[in-house]
């Protein structure tokens, strides 16, 4: 169905194609002896997802076998070898509609974890996407029912094509530290909490350059509903994260009410528990913006691998992973730990 589908759009975003193609040219796939809707893996490589290219040069990923499976003329022994060139020639697109049911709303997903994802509303007129992007149309693929209510649905849309995902630069190694805003379900969103928060981490994340000449990347908020009414740190977290994506340090917060277990904490909750971790906490609005910061300081160390110091060791610095939140941002780290820190891919990246 997915050709039939990719037929309909194409017919209905035509007129809007030729009118607006002034953009660069993109590769085609014939430059690769290739033909829309092939799809193709570089499955010799370390990516070997596969992909779905369009008329235009850009290409779609399966988050999983799951979503492969919703198309059911769709069959892994079509699925053509290609290197990772070729793969990479071509654009990544995170831009879904659904043309099952003709819904005219785009969406992009933003991929959670390794075969997660969730889909944000692109709550922008067609004109307004056109002037930020003239080949926004051509990135847009065509999805069906089954896959569109596979995705979680954030409740934050996007209302600048700059906050769409950019999968061209995404690879499995970056590595980040990004925030969870969990919400109970049922529970309304606090509009304060996600700047407050993000405020929060880039703030921290400066203060790590100060002590380190160097610092983390900060990578994009998720938003997540839980799918219960009550608070668990770890269901919520397993909800949204895969526990093995070992590149990410999640900070995670819930808002407004403290976690079942917990309250302010750090949680090394890696793959096989090991570091790199999670970071949790709650947020409301009577928060210290000082407390939170030195103690997200604090808690990232311990995501970090650094542990509390030994008394008697390294007293005379007032140091972060000492205690002493409040002091926070006249603090540093023991001076053993800074090169602990540096040799860590957060801190190493270009
Ligand atoms: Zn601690």
């Amino acid at each position: 169905m997915i050709r039939q589908f990719a037929i309909i759009l194409l017919a209905s975003i035509g007129l809007v194609a030729a009118i607006f193609a002034h953009g660069a040219m993109a590769v085609v796939p014939s430059d690769y002896g290739l033909v829309e809707g092939d799809l193709m893996s570089a499955t010799g490589s370390s990516d070997p997802d596969i992909y779905i290219v369009n008329d235009y040069g850009y290409k779609r990923l399966f988050l999983n076998p799951t979503i492969f499976n919703f198309y059911g003329h769709l069959k892994w022994s079509n699925v053509r070898s290609i290197s990772s060139t070729t793969r990479d020639a071509f654009s990544t697109s995170g831009l879904f509609r659904n043309c099952e049911t003709n819904d005219p709303k785009v969406y992009a997903v933003e991929i959670t974890a390794e075969d997660k994802g969730m889909l944000h509303w692109v709550n922008i007129s067609g004109e307004q996407a056109v002037a930020q992007d003239p080949n926004f149309f051509k990135k847009v693929f065509c999805i069906n029912s089954a896959e569109w209510s596979w995705y979680q649905k954030s409740g934050v849309d996007y209302t600048t094509l700059s906050q769409v995902p950019d999968y061209s630069r995404l690879t499995q190694e970056q590595y980040t530290v990004r925030l969870i805003v969990h919400y109970l379900k049922n529970q309304t969103h606090d509009s304060n909490a996600q700047p407050a928060l993000e405020d929060a981490l880039r703030d921290v994340r400066d203060w790590y350059f100060d002590q380190l000449g160097t610092t983390f990347v900060v990578g994009s908020t998720i938003i997540h509903d839980f799918s219960r009414e009550t608070w668990h740190w770890t269901d919520a977290l397993r909800e949204v994260v895969d526990p093995c994506q070992n590149n990410v340090v999640f900070v995670s917060f819930n808002v407004g009410e403290q976690w079942q277990g917990g309250t302010y904490g750090a949680d090394i909750w890696g793959c096989s528990f090991s570091v790199p971790g999670r970071v949790g906490g709650y947020w409301n609005a009577e928060s210290n913006p000082i407390g939170l910061r030195g103690w997200l300081s604090h808690e990232l160390g311990h995501a970090f691998g650094l542990g509390h110091p030994i008394p008697g060791y390294c007293d005379t610095v007032p140091n972060v992973m000492g205690g002493g939140y409040t002091l926070w941002p006249n603090e540093g780290f023991c001076p053993d730990d800074v090169p602990t820190l540096l040799a860590l891919p957060w801190f190493s990246a270009p």
